[in-house]
């Protein structure tokens, strides 16, 4: 499975966007938001994130 996260999509205004497997993603997504945003979401705040993405589709 495939998934995106973005920052813009969560109120950031970066540019920011992970595109990959939810793995990779959730890692990276996480990385990113600790080192630049000072926000660090725990693993599953992430796949909740995910998870309500795609309940919208
Ligand atoms: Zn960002």
């Amino acid at each position: 499975m495939t998934i995106k996260l973005a920052c813009r999509d969560y109120g950031y205004d970066c540019e920011f966007a992970v595109v990959g497997d939810v793995g990779s993603v959730v890692a990276q997504f996480g990385k990113h938001t600790e080192e630049e945003h000072g926000i660090e979401y725990t693993k599953e705040v992430l796949m909740q994130f995910i998870l309500r993405k795609s309940n919208r589709i």
